[in-house]
């Protein structure tokens, strides 16, 4: 595995690849990888000849007074698990690599920035969106593996990539999930043993949520409650918002019909989580597909 920190080298690289008819899959991340960026890892290995993992904590999607600084970092882990999964090229790039001092532009993606953790994360989708062009752009991958844990980041990036005639096919990955039902994320690690064990609460919230789509419930206050109820059991759990939303425009569903994406995000203690659920009755639904 080869470790690129320049963009030069790393675009050299990848113009190299496509020149040579080799299709490129890659992984976007922020690093302290764990099980769900592996199955990510592993579907681009297994439908592309190159691979690429970037780890880049971009400074753009975080707000004031959020995690940057304290965002947790291990680059030896990280390659040490890049190397194993077959991983061609990590590229970790500093700051200056992607950001030159006169950065001016951004690209915003209206509406569904806004809708669900762009409420109270101003900014964020912006930043992402931005950082995901400029990475592909770098990278030129073929195919670009995302995991429907971010199910509105996901959403973002598809309608970026769909408005601006990005020629990389993006790929919603399935939710990987610890024993207990909470799902993977490098932000678990903030979390003290009791708040990790009140964490799961999301899940349940989620599994309540999908007990009422197995019996046919419509009405979607009845999710919002029956999963507010379960998060407010927990003393230790805030809830930033608790959303039962359409799965394209991600805008508050009051009938439910044939799909519908039951969405969390809670502070527990000062950590903030996310998750979320597909609900469909459509067996041809898929989430990634929005
Ligand atoms: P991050 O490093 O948190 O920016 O995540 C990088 C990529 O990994 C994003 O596409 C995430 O959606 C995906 N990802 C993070 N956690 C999980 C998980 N538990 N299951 C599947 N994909 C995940």
């Amino acid at each position: 595995m080869r470790i690129i920190t320049h963009t030069n080298e790393m675009k050299a690289w990848s113009a190299e690849q496509l020149a040579q008819g080799a299709s490129i899959g890659f992984v976007p991340t922020m690093g302290y990888l764990h099980a769900g960026h592996v199955s990510l890892i592993e579907r681009s290995g297994k439908e592309n000849d190159k691979s690429v993992v970037s780890v880049f904590v971009n400074p753009t999607q975080f707000g004031p007074g959020e995690d940057l600084a304290i965002y947790p970092r291990d680059p030896d882990a990280d390659a040490a698990k890049c190397a194993l999964a077959g991983v061609h090229v990590l590229y970790m790039p500093e700051n200056e690599q992607i950001y030159s001092p006169n950065h001016r532009t951004y690209v915003v993606v209206e509406g569904l920035s806004e809708a669900l953790c762009g409420a109270t994360r101003p900014g964020h989708f912006r930043g992402v969106a931005t950082v995901v062009l400029k990475l592909f752009n770098i990278v030129k991958p073929t195919k670009a593996y995302f995991g429907l844990k971010d199910y509105q980041q996901l959403q973002v990036i598809k309608t970026m990539t769909a408005d601006l005639n990005v020629d990389t096919q993006v790929i919603g990955c399935p939710i990987v999930r610890e024993p207990d039902g909470l799902a993977m994320s490098s932000r678990n690690a903030y979390l003290s043993p009791s708040q990790r064990q009140a964490a799961v609460c999301l899940y349940e919230a989620l599994l309540a949520a999908k007990s009422l789509f197995e019996k046919g419930e419509t009405r979607g206050d009845t999710y919002r409650r029956a999963m507010s109820e379960r998060i407010e059991l927990c003393a230790e759990a805030h809830p930033d918002y608790i959303k039962l939303v359409d799965p394209g425009a991600l805008e508050d569903l009051e009938i439910v019909n044939n799909s519908a994406v039951a969405a969390l995000a809670v502070r527990i203690g000062s950590t903030r989580l996310i998750d979320n659920m597909t609900l469909t009755r459509d067996n041809d639904f898929d989430g990634s597909a929005c």
